[in-house]
């Protein structure tokens, strides 16, 4: 399908085009450690020809059949799945991730989520205030207009198509910016819109850099609302840009997720979830559990049993098919990961395994590959055990009672996810209930229903995706009064 990836075009006003700067990025391939392609550098310009762009394609698409919409969505969705083997390789390579994990995981959920929101905003309904004998309101959803969609590297097409489907689906227009480390398949996706027939400037996709082509999105007087995905600080940054203008924001962000396993559970199930929460990606998805809160009968039971799992893991080049764990999306974010890993010893943690960088032969001896690892023997208030890591890290502790298991889940700045794991369903409640998290899986992990509401609390996140929220977030609310005659 793709003719040149070589060189990765914006797609602005349904053309694809370079930066109007003509100065490109290098795009590292992670597990070779070398550069593969290219990315426009993007600029104020670019982004100001995007939001021309979407601004004058608004009022056909906001007052397009609903069917119009969902047939569109749907098309788009049709050549992803058609295409499934290209775009997985592409997100493996531009990720590190396992290609098995992006043709099962990835790929899969971007086309669900253009169907999904295609689907629900058929269903999306209103209110309506009687007042007996005297008027009757009701409220008006309407599209916001130009709104920005912005988006991490670790879950490229996933977390892009997640914000995309549900902008467009409710008749906004948007200029999109995907992750400078994983551009390629957002460029794969203009492709398909432009094959699917959207009209031009109902999605832009615009690349570049965070603070210069990002930050002139969130600047821009004529984009009404922003939903990113992201880190923390970055989400800071993007509110003190947005608030002065009263954007809507959305901010999906960090998170430092605890896991809280008690004696009672079924061992063996926890034990594979557990292993999948801890490193699956690499411990690269928002979701992942890092700290490990174990009841005190059992710890050493799980310790010794998570530690000889870990260690069976195969880290590997993501295209083999046996590869448990790819590389780390950058050398910088694989540094960042190692100092943790130092500062975890100097804070007085033991490295119970992994934690050293693996040189690989042939093409990939220059990746970016490190052996998970599991740590012990932290206090909760130490820097590893406050700060987001987002790599093949988690540590372990030992609780008593259930008050201290929440003590120390809610002892972080965080509060996206958690897990708990056990038989007895009134204790999953009160944990449940006493959790500062925007979602609690009891016995499961990343166990997904798109109509759920999804997002944190605390540092994790303001507002939520997902479901009606989502669609509740890109329209405006208008009330309508009648008075009766
Ligand atoms: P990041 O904040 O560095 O970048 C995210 C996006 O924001 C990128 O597209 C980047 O170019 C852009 N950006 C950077 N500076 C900007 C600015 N000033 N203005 C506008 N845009 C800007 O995050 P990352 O390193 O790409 O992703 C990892 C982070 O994402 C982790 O903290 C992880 O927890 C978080 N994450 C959260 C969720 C969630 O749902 N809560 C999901 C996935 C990832």
């Amino acid at each position: 399908m793709a003719n040149n990836t070589k060189y990765i075009k914006n797609y602005i006003g349904g053309a694809l085009q370079p930066a109007l700067s003509g100065d490109y990025l290098d795009n590292f391939n992670p597990a070779t450690g070398e550069v593969y392609s290219y990315i426009p550098d993007s600029d104020a310009k670019d982004v100001a020809a995007a939001v021309e762009a979407a601004e004058k394609a608004a009022p056909g698409w906001a007052q397009a059949e609903p069917r119009t919409r969902f047939r569109l969505l749907m098309r788009i969705a049709d050549i992803i799945e058609q295409n499934l083997e290209e775009y997985a390789r592409a997100e493996s390579v531009d990720s590190g991730k396992p290609m098995s994990m992006a043709r099962t995981v990835d790929i899969p959920r971007a086309q669900s989520n253009f169907r999904f929101f295609a689907t629900s905003v058929l269903q999306f309904g209103s209110e309506s205030h009687p007042m007996p004998g005297e008027a009757i309101n009701f409220t008006l959803r309407q599209p916001l207009g130009v709104v920005g969609c912005i988006s991490p590297w670790n879950l490229p097409l996933y977390l892009l198509s997640w914000k995309i489907a549900p902008a467009l689906a409710t008749g906004n227009t948007v200029v999109a910016k995907p992750s400078e480390l994983t551009p390629m398949t957002a460029y794969l996706l203009s492709q398909a819109c432009l094959e699917a027939g959207l009209p031009p400037g109902v999605l832009n996709i615009v690349h570049g850099l965070g603070p210069k082509t990002g930050q002139a999105i969130v600047e821009h007087p004529k984009v009404k609302a922003i939903s990113f995905t992201g880190g923390t600080s970055t989400g800071k940054q993007i509110a003190r840009t947005a608030a002065p203008e009263f954007k809507k924001l959305s901010l999906e962000m960090g998170g430092k997720n605890p896991n809280i396993i008690f004696a009672d559970c079924d061992f063996d199930e926890m034990m594979v979830n557990t292993l999948r929460s801890s490193f699956s990606n690499n411990g690269q998805i928002c979701l992942c559990g890092s700290r490990i809160y174990v009841e005190r009968p059992i710890y050493e039971r799980f310790r010794d049993e998570l530690v000889k799992r870990t260690q069976f893991l195969k880290v590997d080049n993501p295209l083999s098919k046996d590869a448990d764990l790819g590389a780390l999306v950058s050398k910088q974010h694989l540094e960042k990961v190692q100092r943790y890993l130092e500062l975890a010893e100097v804070e007085g943690g033991n490295i119970l395994c992994g934690g050293e960088v693996l040189q690989l032969k042939g093409e990939n001896e220059g990746g970016y590959f490190m052996r998970p690892a599991v740590v012990d023997g932290l206090a909760i208030d130490c820097r590893t055990n406050q700060e987001e890591i987002f790599g093949p890290v988690v540590t372990l502790a030992p609780f008593d009672t259930e008050e201290e298991a929440l003590a120390l889940a809610n002892g972080t700045p965080y509060g996206l996810a958690a897990s708990v794991w056990t038989q007895d369903i009134s204790r999953a409640n009160r944990v449940a209930e006493r959790l500062q998290a925007g979602i609690v899986w009891v016995n499961c992990w990343m166990l997904r229903d798109l109509r759920t509401p999804f997002g944190g609390v605390k540092q994790s996140g303001v507002g939520r995706e997902g479901g009606q929220e989502v669609l509740r977030f890109f329209t405006e609310p208008k009330n309508v009064c009648i008075k009766y005659g």
